[in-house]
């Protein structure tokens, strides 16, 4: 099989791609290198079956060829993490439906499968103690544009499934929560490896608000390996799932964790989120997810305990700081 990966340089999709090469299938990867990097994919450079396009998933054209070319299409490009879509947020909205309508578009042409990556951020302000998938989208103001994430991909996911409806295009639509691991770079505000970089260097561990609020990180080859499952199983068509691990963390004890496993001498340092973004910035208290749907579909479910995850990125950051 052809397998297109959009945002295929991004930190989850280099390493899905990795993982479907490994597995013998060809995959082509559609990236504008702006979040994803060359440096993630120079690793899968030469190998037989992997083709790199550089351009963006905006470009209609281009989406329509490699769609065709393709057997099926894992749609990841988005612009993502909270710090990013604050700070353009115009770019981001445009990214994010812009870059879903033209796969869709091209899939329900071709009648190709696409697999569309949403986020556990579409759950919004809801204080629910795990989500499931039919809950209840809880969105804040929209003049509070930290929510415009959650709306364009919610707006994603509806698209999807109107085109499964009408057009009868099969598509399956991930809600990814925190996801993390190797690759992942602390630089558009993600928590793991933005801690263990300050805790490597011992510079202060940044906690953003009271450090109550919670959060479960999956790691990335659970999370390949969930997608992978999914685009193999027919029930999944039409579907929407959680996908994510369900081990929860406060913050506070994710800093205290992280500066342990490094035995590094940080202090954790707290700063309002006034300090770290725009005024008004409304924090998800908890975000766990429900995976019973996602097991029973796939007989599978991201279970990589917290501590492995963190050494992971341990290792990965030293090796980059020159620490080894
Ligand atoms: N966070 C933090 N310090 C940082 C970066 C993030 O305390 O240096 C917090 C952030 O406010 C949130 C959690 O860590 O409560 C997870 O943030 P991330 O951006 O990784 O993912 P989110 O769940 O917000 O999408």
């Amino acid at each position: 099989m052809k397998i297109l990966i959009t945002g295929g340089a991004g930190f989850i999709g280099s390493h899905l791609a990795q993982r479907l090469l490994d597995d013998g299938e060809d995959v082509i990867v559609l990236d504008n290198l702006s979040t994803g990097c060359q440096d993630n994919i120079s690793r899968l450079e030469g190998r037989k079956g992997f083709e790199c396009v550089v351009g963006s998933v905006r470009d209609q054209s281009l989406v329509y060829e490699l769609v065709e070319q393709c057997d099926n299409t894992i749609h990841l490009a988005a612009a993502v993490g909270v710090k990013l879509v604050l700070d353009r947020p115009s770019h981001s909205i445009h990214t994010n439906v812009n870059g879903t309508e033209n796969v869709l578009h091209a899939a329900a042409v071709q009648k190709k499968l696409v697999f569309i990556a949403s986020s556990s951020e579409v759950y919004g302000k809801s204080a629910q103690p795990s989500f499931n998938e039919t809950d209840d989208l809880i969105l804040g103001s929209t003049s509070n544009l930290r929510w415009s994430y959650a709306i364009a991909k919610a707006l994603d996911e509806c698209l999807a499934l109107a085109y499964n409806q009408e057009n009868r295009v099969p598509v399956i639509v991930g809600r990814l929560f925190n996801t993390t691991g190797p690759r992942q770079t602390g630089r558009y505000g993600m928590v793991l490896p933005g801690f263990v970089t300050q805790a490597l260097q011992d510079q202060p561990i940044t906690v953003y608000g009271t450090g109550e609020q919670s959060r479960c990180f999956a790691h990335v080859y659970d999370i390949v390996e969930s997608i992978v499952r999914l685009i193999n199983k027919p029930e999944a068509v039409g579907q929407v799932f959680n996908i994510g691990n369900d081990e929860e963390i406060s913050i506070n004890d994710l800093a205290e964790f992280v500066r342990d496993a490094t035995g590094s001498q940080s202090e954790i340092q707290k700063l309002a989120y006034g300090d770290v973004y725009a005024a008004g910035f409304e924090e998800m208290q908890r975000r766990k997810p429900s995976l019973s749907k996602l097991e029973k579909t796939i007989g599978y479910r991201p279970r990589t305990p917290l501590a492995k995850i963190v050494d992971d990125v341990i290792e990965e950051k030293r090796a980059a700081l020159n620490l080894l």
